[in-house]
């Protein structure tokens, strides 16, 4: 390919720069990051199943050192126990597989430091792309940046989402799940300091939920000298008319309604402490959106990826490793493609491979592990039992990133020879 292709990624935060990090390894492609912002992380931890792991390296990333750098921990346990009632302390499920928990700011520090500077560009915030031979993005700063290709990972309330589909289709906006959550993240001293020694094991990394009806709180507890989280939420209903589209302000009357059936436990004082307290508690809850399915993931040469695509609740904790796997398809397809008309064979083959597919069922079963936990089957362990989440788990951990990229590759041959 005489000139080099030009993708444009929009949105840098960690979908863009993963697929950044992924076309890094391609001399033929040129991309840049467009980011609204600054290239800064918002929110609290983040986890990265194996699946997650496998994409990073099928990407090229030595994922396990960039974990390392970020300060990440390993945790080989997860299990859900039921908080109090007849059923007590049982527990409705548990797996034993690797998770490494990180900051995401962290993470994204460590992503930014592997990509050159010059390619990633803030405060510009893509307002529209004019369509021709070349891809014209306009950003609101009055710029514009010509591109043979466009991948939008600009979230759960994304623009490509909207130029994609048009703006009026009814598949743009997200969704409201009707849950809420909240995130405490303190020390891991801290943490068993306030949350107690049953929840929070420093010398045996691991999370682990507490379920109640309507509401859940997941514990993750790391090794000494790294971190532990209470990330509390559940159904929105009666008398949570107060809570505003995206976030609210959390006070204690609330967290105490909601938790009122749960009684004395041990860390319930503690979790409250440090939602309220400022740094270690976001002061905010926040509403839990997802995206509709989407009719197609792409038009012409411009695509979409991660949350624009696909965004879910976080109950599978799997908004990252579905961003990295979108990252690892998109890769290996464009690393591919030798002149821009291939793009949207390109483009064709991600979608034919992503939607509808491994994404998709995360979101549903995100939702259904979180309408579980909350009790809509009751807590009787044999009546969870028949949903198997174990299962369903390990169908997403042990999903083979590297076929679907081949399969993906493939297939886009198929499409330039027909
Ligand atoms: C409460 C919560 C908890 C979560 N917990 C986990 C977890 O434990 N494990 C996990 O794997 N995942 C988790 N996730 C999901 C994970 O955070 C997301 O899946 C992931 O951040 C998606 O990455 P993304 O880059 O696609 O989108 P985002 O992270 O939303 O990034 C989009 C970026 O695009 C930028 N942008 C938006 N519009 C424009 C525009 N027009 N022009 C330029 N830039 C734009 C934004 O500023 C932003 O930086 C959680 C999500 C939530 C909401």
């Amino acid at each position: 390919m005489p000139d080099p292709l030009r993708i444009a990624i929009v949105g840098g935060s960690v979908g863009g720069c993963t697929l950044a990090l992924g076309l890094l390894k391609h001399p033929h492609i040129q991309f840049d990051v467009f980011e609204r912002s600054t290239f800064r992380e918002r929110g609290a931890g983040i986890l990265i199943y194996p699946n997650g792991m496998n994409a990073l390296r099928a990407l090229g990333v030595d994922g396990d050192q960039m974990m390392k750098d970020a300060g990440a921990f390993r945790s080989a346990y997860q299990n859900a126990v039921v908080a109090y009632g007849e059923h007590k302390d049982k527990i409705l499920w548990e797996t034993s597989d690797g998770v490494q928990s990180v900051i995401r700011t962290n993470l994204l520090e460590q992503m930014l430091q592997r990509l050159p500077a010059e390619r990633l560009h803030e405060h510009k915030l893509l307002v529209s792309i004019e369509e021709g031979a070349s891809l014209t993005l306009h950003f609101a700063d009055g710029s514009s940046y010509e591109a043979d290709a466009v991948v939008g990972c600009d979230g759960i309330r994304s623009t490509i989402r909207g130029i994609i589909l048009g703006p009026q289709h009814p598949a743009v906006p997200p969704v409201n799940t009707g849950f809420w959550d909240a995130r405490a993240v303190v020390s891991s001293e801290k943490g068993l300091a306030s949350f107690g020694s049953t929840v929070i094991k420093p010398e045996s990394p691991r999370q682990g939920y507490r379920c109640g009806e309507g509401s859940i709180i997941l514990f993750v507890s790391g090794p000494p000298g790294s971190m532990a989280a209470a990330i509390v939420g559940g159904k929105t209903g009666p008398g949570d008319e107060h809570i505003t589209e995206w976030k609210t302000p959390i006070t204690r009357e609330f967290l105490e309604r909601k938790y009122a059936k749960w009684g004395n436990q041990e860390y319930l004082e503690g979790v409250f402490e440090c939602l309220l307290t400022p740094g270690a508690g976001p002061g905010v809850l926040f509403q839990q959106w997802e995206s509709q399915p989407a009719p197609t993931y792409w038009r012409g040469r411009i695509c979409m990826m991660g949350d624009a695509a696909h965004a879910t609740t976080p109950w599978m904790g799997q908004g990252f490793s579905m961003v990295a796997e979108d990252a690892a398809v998109l890769t290996g397809l464009l690393g591919n493609v030798r002149a821009k008309e291939e793009v949207e064979y390109a483009f064709e083959a991600y979608d034919k491979t992503r939607r509808g597919g491994r994404p998709t069922f995360v979101v549903e079963n995100s939702r259904l592990i979180a309408e579980i936990a909350c009790g809509s089957q009751g807590f009787d362990p044999a009546t969870i039992a028949s949903n198997r989440i174990v299962e369903k788990y390990r169908w997403v951990w042990d999903g083979d990133v590297e076929k679907e990229v081949s399969g993906a590759v493939d297939y886009f041959e198929a499409l330039k020879r027909s």
